[in-house]
């Protein structure tokens, strides 16, 4: 049984071919970026492993080239037996699941088979070093990085995600630091998003207090300049393409 935000199908973009996405309430962060202040807290929809297998079994025929179940959040491994017990139904039905983390709990048996039988894993790559990982997300750096090396020590389809927000981490020096950081991982793709305001409302409706209210969505040349000089670092050969 857990907490459930809301499901979702959706095209590509928490994995590969048509997603059905699990978006599970909680989470161990507080990332100043947040645009799901909503999933921290329970929403009363409690579902059982076998509701949310149904759910998802009706969009079988649609998860085609790769598609499949995407767990998220919130963050979906604070309930990785949940997802363990869905994931055998799913399983059971030929359908796999896709992880969508930022690797901020710790690194149980439970999270361990979690991260084991998905056909991918994503993961956020939230700030490159301890401290401003601690500033920014209130959360132990410690426990991503060890995340990230189980992932890639076990083989898992990794891919790499980081939100960039304006005067925070947007700086090719802050590139370099990424870069840098992820050297040890094994992944697919690591991706840049830019940071926007589509969520603050939300911070209004729940009447908390949103430390980046003054803060513009990110330039989208901007961020497109950044992603080049990230992949001319991660793959020199490429010329940053
Ligand atoms: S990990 Fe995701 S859901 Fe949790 S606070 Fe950060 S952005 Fe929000």
């Amino acid at each position: 049984m857990a907490d459930v935000h809301s499901f979702e199908s959706m095209a590509a973009l928490d994995g590969e071919g048509l997603r059905y996405a699990i978006f599970l309430t909680g989470c161990p962060l507080r990332c100043w970026y947040c645009h799901n202040p909503d999933a921290w807290f329970p929403s009363g929809k409690n579902v059982t492993a076998e509701q949310a297998f149904q759910k998802a079994r009706r969009f079988k025929p649609y998860f085609k080239h790769g598609g499949g179940v995407t767990f998220s959040g919130g963050e979906p491994l604070l309930n990785a037996d949940f997802i363990n017990e869905t994931a055998e139904l799913l399983h059971g039905e030929g359908i796999g699941y896709c992880l969508d983390t930022s690797g901020s709990v710790p690194l149980t048996d439970s999270v361990r088979k979690a991260l084991d039988r998905a056909d991918m894993v994503i993961l956020d790559v939230k700030f490159p070093d301890p401290e401003r990982y601690r500033l920014y997300t209130g959360g132990d750096f410690s426990r991503f990085i060890e995340i990230g090396r189980y992932c890639t020590k076990i083989g898992a389809r990794l891919w790499l995600r980081t939100v960039v927000v304006p005067g925070i981490n947007d700086s090719e020096a802050d590139m370099e630091q990424y870069a840098a950081l992820v050297k040890e991982f094994k992944f697919e793709r690591y991706e840049l998003l830019g940071f926007h305001t589509m969520g603050f409302f939300k911070y209004e409706n729940l009447q908390i207090t949103n430390p980046l209210a003054n803060v513009a969505a990110m330039d989208r040349d901007r961020l497109d300049e950044l992603q080049r000089y990230l992949n001319s670092i991660l793959h020199p050969q490429s010329k940053g393409n």
